[in-house]
Formats: C-alpha cells, sequence, structure tokens
C-alpha cells in the first residue's frame, strides 16, 4: 500500500504552521527581500507520474542554489570524471561562500555545490556550449515538459549588482588557473542560473531524473548513466544543504538542495521527488518550513534512503 499523501501532506501543512516567523527572507537582493513570509507549497511527484500538491505548489520563485544540480548534471554528463580534477567531493562545513577555504585549498572547490564549486562547473558549460545560458534553459525544458520556464531579469540583474563575493571568487580561481573563461562570462551565466523561476511542482518534476536513475520516467530518455545519477545523488546528501548537510541527513535522511529562494527539493531514489517552498531561512541560508517538512514527511511515511 503506497502512503496516503494527500492526507500527510495536509497533516505536514498544518503543523509547519507553528514555524512561521522563525526564519529570515533572504534580504541581500529587493526582488527576494519582497517576497511574501508566508509563502508555502509542497509538491510530490512519484516516477509513476502521480502529483501531488497543497498550498502554493503551482507558483513560480527563484531556485537560486538548486540550479547548481542541473549545471552540474550537464558538466557531468559533458566531462564524466574527468571533472573532479577541478573540483571537490567533500562537504564543506564552511558558508557556501567562503573565500578562506578556497585559499586553503589553492582555487580547488570543496564540491559542486559551495558558490566556488558552482563557477567551476559554469566555467565548464561555458567550454561546451556557445550558448550556455540557453542550453540550461532547455536541459530544464526538457526535464519538466514546460517550456515557458526562464530566467527571472530582474534577480539576475541585482545577483549581477550585488555579486562582489562571486566575483572574488572566480577571480581567485583564475589566479590559480582554475577558470578558463573570461571573469564576466562565467558570473553572467552564474547570475542567470541563480534567477530561474520554476515552482514546486516543476521542480519535483525536474528532480524525477535524479530519482530514476538518470532517465526521465515521462519519455524513458536516458540524460545520466545509473552511476551518474547515483554520484549525483551522494553529493546531494553530502553537500546540498551548505553548511548543515549533516543535520538534514540526521533529520530527514534524504539527498536534495536547497536554495536561499526558499526551496528545497528532495529525492527518494527508485520511488519519488518532493519540493517545498516557504521563503523564511535559518542561519544557515535553507527554508526553516522546507526543513520542518521533509522531515515530518520521512517520520510520517517511514521511507528514507536509510
Ligand atoms: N545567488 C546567491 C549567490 O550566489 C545565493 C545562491 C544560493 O545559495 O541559493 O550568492
Amino acid at each position: 500500500m503506497p502512503p496516503d499523501y494527500p492526507s500527510i501532506l495536509n497533516e505536514i501543512a498544518e503543523a509547519a504552521k507553528s514555524e512561521f516567523g522563525k526564519g529570515k527572507v533572504a534580504n541581500y537582493i529587493p526582488a527576494l527581500a519582497q517576497v511574501p513570509a508566508e509563502k508555502f507549497g509542497i509538491a510530490l511527484e512519484t516516477i509513476r507520474g502521480e502529483q501531488f500538491g497543497w498550498g502554493d505548489s503551482e507558483e513560480r520563485f527563484s531556485i537560486q542554489s538548486i540550479s547548481k544540480v542541473f549545471t552540474l548534471a550537464l558538466a557531468f554528463r559533458l566531462e564524466g570524471e574527468n571533472l573532479w580534477k577541478r573540483v571537490g567531493l567533500e562537504p564543506s562545513g564552511n558558508p557556501f561562500n567562503s573565500l578562506v577555504q578556497l585559499e586553503y585549498e589553492q582555487g580547488i572547490p570543496r564540491n559542486p555545490f559551495i558558490n566556488a564549486g558552482a563557477l567551476v562547473v559554469t566555467d565548464v558549460l561555458l567550454e561546451h556550449y556557445a550558448d550556455p545560458k540557453a542550453a540550461i534553459l532547455e536541459f530544464i525544458h526538457t526535464l519538466t515538459g514546460q517550456n515557458d520556464i526562464a530566467y527571472d531579469l530582474e534577480v539576475a540583474r541585482s545577483e549581477r549588482e550585488t555579486g562582489y563575493t562571486n566575483a572574488a571568487l572566480v577571480n581567485f580561481m583564475k589566479s590559480h588557473g582554475n577558470i578558463r573563461h573570461s571573469v564576466a562570462a562565467v558570473l553572467d551565466v552564474y547570475f542567470h542560473q541563480c534567477s530561474i523561476a520554476m515552482s514546486c511542482r516543476e521542480l519535483a518534476r525536474a528532480f524525477l531524473l535524479f530519482a530514476n536513475h538518470g532517465a526521465i520516467p515521462a519519455t524513458g530518455e536516458r540524460i545520466l548513466t545509473k552511476s551518474q545519477a547515483k554520484r549525483l545523488n551522494a553529493i546531494m546528501l553530502t553537500c546540498g544543504f551548505y553548511d548543515e548537510a549533516g543535520e538534514f541527513a540526521f533529520a530527514v535522511g534524504l539527498p536534495g538542495k536547497s536554495g536561499v529562494g526558499g526551496g528545497i527539493v528532495a529525492i527518494i531514489p527508485g520511488e519519488l521527488a518532493i519540493a517545498v517552498w516557504s521563503p523564511e531561512l535559518n542561519e544557515h541560508g535553507n527554508s526553516v518550513l522546507g526543513i520542518k517538512a521533509l522531515e515530518m514527511f520521512t517520520t510520517l511515511t517511514g521511507m528514507s534512503i536509510f
């Protein structure tokens, strides 16, 4: 018997209410600061195509760092294991934009989900695509079947206006020979990828690729090998939640990725993907209600990867 997802989502939404007001909406750019704190959506899709949603599950928001999973999947598919010469595979335990760690490690980022690592991944995409921004969107369109998913140009512009630390990271890695394109080109793609707007429903659909071992369930199209999908899921589990990845694995027990727009997507391999959105963040940059909701989900369903 599959779990009764509709009543489980209801129960989660009811309990999550008590968490409102405990976090802070991201305010480093006005476009994110203006998002109403009380937004809350959950969407779940199984690899068999069953869909369940609650609340603002169809409203698009800024996916921010969740985009790092899409760019990593593209780069890994193109570069294979060579990718790991330029970016490591260890959890960082440091804030996502740390310059200190990068200096110790001489321009080789700890993992592909801290900003430095994601910037190297973006540089890799510039090597393979004449127009990486178009390629990233096309990939997401293929995964979701939604061809109107797009960049939020206002968010992208604000990212650039405030992106001094990201510029510092790229410049530092360039001085160590780990960035091959111009600093401006890498930052332009990166700021755009952060600005992509998607709904929980679309994110859950897109992440079914990782739940379904590298093939899109709806079409059967194989994007990643089984081994590549396994490795990406491992990176999500160990590095997907800034410097809170250990606590997330402990509390929730699923691979996933969060972003400062308040989104979190997690997967149960062979079964489903689930996305939650609530803009209030904890001190690590993860959605307070998002973590609570996913913790309840694995508790109530008894499902996790452990
Ligand atoms: N766009 C922001 C940055 O790169 C935040 C990304 C995120 O962590 O969600 O600094």
